[in-house]
């Protein structure tokens, strides 16, 4: 089993507190669509002959920046060129702004079921701060087309902690999320990343960082609330109704194999982690030579036990101990119980004896960064 990724590294304009890898020269599209199926070909064996892909997610970037005839060639690409499970789930993430009837109706019949809207949040004066395309209104209308077209598995993305942002407005927003009938949320902690307009503003003093308290408070409002209507936590910072936990992004959890074609993506086939070139003009070039413009890094034991404790301590579900023993022996699980000793006492992480798995607890979760990397060999 494996999953396929297809980077889109198009967006309209840049939000002022995004680091991904992104570009607004979208006279490039055409070219890259191209150079991304020829990419396909060029690493069909990647995967190994007989793996299945289970799951395909198309994100970027913005992947509506594309129309739908180029996002059919890649997803008939995809098909054409690796094994893909006739009951595979398939993502696009969308910009609010770029949701039409036709374009929603579109994607349906190209076979994508399962769609990821960067909403945010439903304040237009936040979502103007921040530099977001779309207003809430735009939002609440392309969960309903999506809908209409019949879209049964949306998720959204939210973010809690932006400048000046008040308890009682996250609240709004989770009671804004709630009322879309969707299946799946995504919350993240606003990040001042270093090298974003948003971080030269708290830099010149213009914005201030949500203090700690505040920032957990949200956290905590926030899973009880989707507790309490049903959905499953079952990641740092994603929820879902039942049976629609993201497939993809669980595979990178649980450790599966996966490719990530596009500029930018990476891959992991449990023994090498590999990413490709991020910048357009030089993935284009190489591959219409025939040349992958990709560096791969050879994972040795160390590195997938980091690994496996990195992306198990995310889930809810947890690090299972007899997982670390079976793949890496005594010796890295009695330095992981020894590590973790000092965050069981503090009331960070907490630890099963039935079971036998370590949790982050949620206070745990604001520190999950130091805590996984002190755990690491
Ligand atoms: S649309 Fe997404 S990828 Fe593009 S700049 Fe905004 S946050 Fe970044």
């Amino acid at each position: 089993m494996s999953s396929l990724y297809i980077h889109i590294p198009f967006c309209k304009s840049r939000c002022i507190y995004c680091d991904f890898f992104s570009t607004t020269k979208l006279e490039r599209r055409q070219a890259y669509v191209d150079a991304v199926c020829r990419e396909m070909q060029l690493r069909h064996n990647y995967l190994g002959d007989h793996t299945t892909v289970n799951t395909i997610y198309i994100g970027g970037g913005t992947p509506s920046q594309l129309s739908a005839r180029q996002i059919g060639q890649l997803i008939d690409s995809a098909h054409t060129t690796f094994d893909i499970n006739p009951t595979h789930e398939a993502t696009i993430e969308l910009n609010p702004s770029d949701v039409t009837p036709s374009l929603a109706t579109e994607l349906k019949t190209i076979g994508l079921n399962r769609a990821s809207l960067g909403i945010q949040t439903f304040d237009d004066n936040l979502l103007r701060l921040i530099g977001r395309r779309h207003d809430s209104l735009t939002a609440i209308n392309a969960v309903k087309t999506l809908q209409q077209a019949g879209f049964d598995n949306i998720s959204i993305d939210l973010i809690y902690g932006l400048p000046n942002q008040s308890l009682e407005q996250w609240g709004r927003d989770i009671s804004a999320a709630l009322n879309l009938g969707i299946q799946h949320l995504s919350a993240y902690s606003l990040m001042y990343e270093e090298g974003t307009r948003l971080f030269a503003m708290l830099e010149a003093g213009q914005v201030a960082e949500a203090d700690e308290e505040l920032s957990l408070s949200m956290y905590q409002m926030l899973v009880d609330r989707l507790k309490e209507a049903g959905f499953e936590h079952y990641e740092i910072s994603n929820f879902a109704l039942p049976q629609h936990r993201s497939r993809h992004n669980s595979s990178y959890w649980d450790g599966t194999p996966y490719i990530g074609l596009g500029a930018g993506a990476h891959s992991y086939d449990r023994q090498s982690r590999c990413w490709n070139v991020a910048d357009i003009d030089t993935y284009i070039d190489n591959i219409a030579c025939g040349q992958l413009p990709l560096e791969c890094e050879h994972l040795d034991t160390d590195k997938r036990y980091n690994e496996m404790v990195m992306t198990r301590l995310r889930r809810v579900d947890g690090l299972n101990v007899n997982e670390v023993e079976r793949e890496f022996g005594t010796p890295y699980l009695q330095h992981l119980e020894t590590a973790a000793q000092q965050y069981i006492d503090s009331g960070l992480l907490t630890y099963d004896a039935t079971t036998r798995v370590f949790t982050l607890s949620n206070r745990g979760i604001f520190t999950s960064n130091d805590i996984i990397s002190s755990l690491f060999v």
